[in-house]
């Protein structure tokens, strides 16, 4: 199933964008009116993990990483008017704060909006405690990165938080294990080379045209990456994608 990931919903997209986060919310709305016209149904995440049942059609996920402050008053707007339903994914000790992995920290949402957005139907997801890298650190700091942002989130909120996102994409077996000790439901990625549970593959969204989407989503992409034989149709993938 096609998940799909973005991070900050702006008004208008930046030239420049060093950290390649910010989409416009023309840009949302046109992928998700394009998932609409061609019968894709948005689902909640927890459906990633089982197959699809007979007659349920096409389904897609959305989420959002980091917890931009836009996430409330942008994209949330987006999603109701669509009746979809996303998952965002926090960083638990900064709530409130700025991203200061990013070349430009931009603030993140608070935890009185995170509250906003729980009562609005968002799912709320881990993204650690502090964004660092978790194949970096020792095995007591990636325990309180993975276990700890979830009861820091849990707390907060007063619900089960079931999903976890890794930041910067980046994990070894270690914080795999971490996370399935800390009994998350699953965990989304960004690498292609194995999908499962604790590495849910993700498309990154981000500028895409609604003609590469088209291509991410119906898996043509990755179908044509596989090919052994690099013919025409994988150099036009290449070119369209
Ligand atoms: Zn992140």
């Amino acid at each position: 199933m096609p998940i799909l990931t973005y991070h900050r919903i702006v008004e208008t997209e930046p030239l420049h964008d060093p950290d390649c986060v910010c989409t416009s919310v023309a840009r949302l709305e046109a992928h998700l009116d394009w998932l609409a016209a061609h019968s894709y149904a948005g689902v909640p995440l927890d459906l990633a993990l089982r197959p699809a049942q007979s007659g349920e059609g096409r389904r897609f996920a959305i989420t959002f990483d980091d917890g931009y402050r836009e996430t409330l008053r942008l994209a949330l707007p987006v999603l109701e008017a669509r009746s979809l339903p996303a998952t965002v994914f926090i960083v638990s000790g900064v709530v409130g704060g700025s991203a200061s992995w990013n070349h430009e920290p931009e603030q993140l949402l608070t935890s009185s909006e995170l509250l906003d957005l729980k009562s609005a139907g968002i799912f709320i997801g881990s993204h650690s405690q502090s964004h660092r890298r978790l194949s970096t650190l020792g095995p007591e700091e990636i325990r309180q990165e993975v276990a700890g942002s979830r009861a820091d989130l849990e707390q907060l909120l007063g619900s089960t938080v079931r999903f976890f996102c890794y930041p910067h994409g980046d994990f070894d077996a270690r914080v795999l294990a971490a996370v399935a000790d800390a009994r998350y439901t699953g965990a989304v990625g960004v690498r292609s080379d194995e999908n499962h549970r604790y590495n849910l593959h993700r498309i990154d969204a981000w500028r895409m045209t609604t003609r590469q989407l088209g291509m991410h989503v119906s898996g043509v992409h990755r179908w044509a990456r596989r090919q052994p034989i690099p013919g025409a149709i994988r150099r036009l993938a290449a070119r369209l994608a």
